[in-house]
């Protein structure tokens, strides 16, 4: 990563571009998996099912049946069934690129191809909530991409609550890689505490899960203690409303 993105990136990251106070009456969560892998589904999905929770599948278009890298990746009929057992479908870059590598017309033209994509397993509809690839952002890319959705989620570590930047929500983290139980115990109590949003993510979901990814046992472990805490699961698209007190 050249300087100039990684300055890009961090000059991103503060600048508010749609700041909002999050005023809910009460804490709320989601569960979402990006690019996605068919195991989010496969493997994920079931977990939900058991947990009687829907998800938010950020998807990026370029990666439909496609294997890259040894990674399996969704098809077409997996975007229908999850679409149909009510999960969500968010937008992610269609060829997966960091926003802040692109011009405004690239950026422009790969937003434009993912919501095509997509609209077809959104009975025409658009979606509403996005994603950046690797989590990375630009004041432009932020600029260009807030109007066109509800949310839109980075990869920072962090509890949503309070003041917060809804052009670039914060993740508590369920990858291998970044696994750590007391750090997300501490954030559902920050979410309790704060009547905060805990946007949970990771990729594929399988019982040998890569640096990205989780096991079944671990998101099965996640959901579980955030419906311990009493802590409703909602489709990112859902949980908005909740976290904004509306
Ligand atoms: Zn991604």
């Amino acid at each position: 990563m050249s300087l100039k993105i990684q300055l890009a990136s961090l000059i991103g990251r503060h600048i508010r571009v749609r700041p909002a106070r999050l005023a809910g009456h009460r804490p709320v969560a989601s569960i979402s998996f990006d690019d996605f892998p068919k195991s989010a589904w496969t493997g994920g999905g079931p977990v939900l099912a058991r947990h009687g929770v829907r998800g938010t599948y950020y998807t990026g278009g370029g990666f439909c049946g496609r294997t890259v890298e040894g990674t399996r990746f969704y098809e077409a009929q997996d975007l229908t069934e999850l679409a149909a057992a009510g999960h969500e479908i968010g937008c992610h870059g269609f060829a997966h690129q960091p926003v802040s590598e692109l011009s405004p017309a690239e950026l422009a033209q790969d937003a434009q191809r993912n919501r095509d994509f997509l609209k077809a397993f959104l009975k025409g509809e658009a979606p509403v909530s996005y994603a950046y690839p690797f989590g990375r952002v630009s004041p432009g890319a932020k600029q260009f991409q807030a109007p066109r959705f509800s949310s839109l989620r980075g990869t920072h570590e962090g509890v949503n609550a309070g003041r917060v930047d809804l052009a670039q929500l914060n993740v508590i983290s369920l990858e291998t890689r970044l696994w750590n139980k007391d750090r997300i115990e501490a954030a559902i109590h920050r979410a309790l505490h704060d009547h905060g949003w805990l946007i949970l993510y990771t990729h594929g979901v399988s019982d040998s899960p890569g640096a990205y990814d989780s096991s079944p046992q671990m998101l099965d472990w996640a959901l579980g203690k955030v419906a311990a805490a009493r802590i409703e699961i909602l489709p990112v698209r859902d949980a908005l409303p909740v976290a904004l007190g509306n």
